[in-house]
């Protein structure tokens, strides 16, 4: 294993709302390595997003982190201003997001979209700059480099831009990349390309991705390891092999079971049944026990974590007495 580049502990959000304090994220811990790709995985609204927001110091208008730490190669990130994190965002740490048409500035071509990040955080003239512009489009597999430098985001394919959105994130040599839900809006031919792409890119420029997704089949395909989030909060990490394969946790087995792609051998999709529960009240015990078919007492509890393997770990009571 790879050293740490991310450490998260405790990670907690909350936003103030005219319905009272939703409690977002509900004490993170996560670890993203060096190289690694780490997937982040759950149903929509478990603070998937709002994790890699975290990390960029994008918290949305109304958001605030009550407590908690996100270290980057050993700095805290909650303890830097402002403008230390302009100059992390882009550089060191980069993000692609799920609709590239929404994420590329329409009024610019390609090529002055990837030297206005270069500008911003590295030194070199225009020719230098413009090389490395048209050496990332070849990069991210676009046909015609040249041409596409002078191409505007209207004219080129959803994988095109998507392409296009990459190479503009690797454009000053991020440490990680934080991928959120980069395929959801491809179709499914666009969409394996698009990962392998990124697979590849892990190997030959040697940067760590955070895949955020909902798709366990993306997380299979593309990711080393994986955290399951539900409610705010990890509640399986490790492996993907352990963790897919060998889940512990029972909402990690439900989200397996209501997967299409484990449910296609002639077996039947299962749905979780309940709902997430609210974020309007905190979390008391374990968030997942009204929708737990084994759910007992001592559930009104925090659920301890408990190791697996070294480096799979869960946080659920039905494996605590496994524990030395
Ligand atoms: Fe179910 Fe209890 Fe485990 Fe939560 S801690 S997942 S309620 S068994």
């Amino acid at each position: 294993m790879n050293e740490p580049l991310v450490i998260i502990r405790d990670l907690r959000l909350q936003f103030r709302t005219y319905a009272g304090i939703v409690h977002a994220l509900n004490g993170i811990d996560l670890e993203i390595y060096e190289q690694d790709v780490l997937g982040l995985v759950g149903e929509t609204g478990c603070g998937k997003s709002m994790t890699g927001l975290c990390i960029l110091g994008l918290v949305p208008r109304g958001g605030e982190i009550v407590s908690g730490s996100i270290g980057f190669r050993g700095e805290d990130l909650l303890t830097k201003p402002e403008s230390y994190m302009q100059q992390v965002r882009g550089a060191k740490i980069a993000m692609v997001f799920q609709d590239p048409s929404t994420s590329l500035n329409p009024l610019f071509t390609i090529g002055q979209q990837i030297e206005t990040v270069m500008k911003r955080h590295q030194q070199a003239d225009k020719t230098q700059m413009h090389e490395r512009a048209l050496e990332l489009l070849k990069v991210v597999e676009l046909p015609d480099p040249a041409r596409i430098m002078d191409t505007y985001p209207h004219e080129l394919s959803g994988g095109m831009k998507q392409r296009a959105s990459i190479a503009i994130a690797l454009s000053c040599g991020a440490d990680l990349l934080i991928a959120d839900e980069p395929t959801t809006d491809l179709d499914v031919t666009v969409q394996a390309q698009i990962l392998d792409l990124l697979r590849r890119l892990r190997e030959a420029q040697g940067v760590a991705i955070l895949m955020i997704t909902h798709d366990l089949a993306v997380v299979a395909e593309t990711c080393q390891r994986v955290a399951v989030l539900y409610a705010g909060q990890v509640v399986e990490s490790g492996p993907v092999d352990e963790v897919l394969y060998e889940a512990k946790h029972p909402y990690t087995r439900a989200l397996l079971e209501a997967s299409p792609k484990r449910s296609s051998r002639g077996k039947t999709l299962q749905a979780i049944p309940g709902t997430v529960p609210s974020g309007l009240r905190p979390l008391e015990g374990c968030a997942f026990s009204p929708r737990c078919p084994r759910a007992m007492e001592v559930c009104a509890q925090p659920p301890p974590r408990v190791a697996v393997t070294p480096a799979h770990a869960v946080y659920c009571y039905l494996y605590a007495d496994s524990e030395e």
